[in-house]
């Protein structure tokens, strides 16, 4: 199990900070993003690409509720990923919102950084859910989300049906399946769309 201080620094990560990189002999290795990048940029002969470091941004949904995104880059060889998330205290997964952008390796990553955040203001101006009678409700005709692993099955179940995230909350299989039942006998159509594109 990789642990928490990156064995290449030393520092102590916070848990999306870790990556957890596979060696030759199969074994694990766990870098901080910092780390990940200088030897990535080592091996892919990016002598000039400086590790890019964020704080976080603070935005409002289109309720007025205030969501803070941390940042989080990658560099994958011939491209740069960007991630912006949410943390709930306490909590070691990402949960709510989590956009991705890709760009060139050279590319500024202030600018990078700008068109994510246009793609977060522009996720956050729509609401899929409505909450109505204290349920939750499908706003309109169209839902987008998120796929997330579920573990939170039981035992042996895990990972064997999807959680979804919607407006950045977290929905159960089974209720979100209850809200379609409000449109029983409609169609649907199911597009399954990249992270790093609009979905
Ligand atoms: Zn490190």
């Amino acid at each position: 199990m990789p642990g928490n201080t990156c064995v290449r620094c030393g520092t102590v990560m916070s848990p999306h900070d870790v990556v957890s990189v596979a060696s030759g002999d199969g074994a694990f290795r766990s870098l901080c993003s910092r780390c990940f990048n200088t030897e990535m940029a080592h091996l892919a002969e990016l002598h000039a690409f400086e590790h890019p470091e964020f704080t976080p941004v603070r935005l409002a949904d289109a309720d007025g509720v205030v969501h803070e995104f941390y940042f989080r880059s990658l560099l994958f060889g011939d491209q740069l990923s960007l991630e912006a998330f949410e943390l709930a205290p306490g909590e070691e997964d990402c949960v709510g919102f989590r956009f991705q952008l890709l760009g060139e390796p050279q590319s500024d990553p202030f600018e990078l950084l700008g068109n994510l955040v246009q793609k977060v203001k522009r996720a956050l101006t729509v609401r899929h859910l409505v909450e109505h009678a204290g349920n939750l409700e499908v706003a309109g005709t169209t839902v987008r989300g998120r796929i997330e692993w579920d573990s939170g099955q039981d035992s042996g179940e895990s990972g064997r049906l999807p959680r979804v995230v919607i407006d950045g909350r977290r929905v159960d299989w089974t209720d979100f399946g209850a809200m379609l039942m409000a449109f029983e006998g409609w169609q649907f159509r199911i597009e399954l769309v990249d992270p790093s594109d609009e979905a």
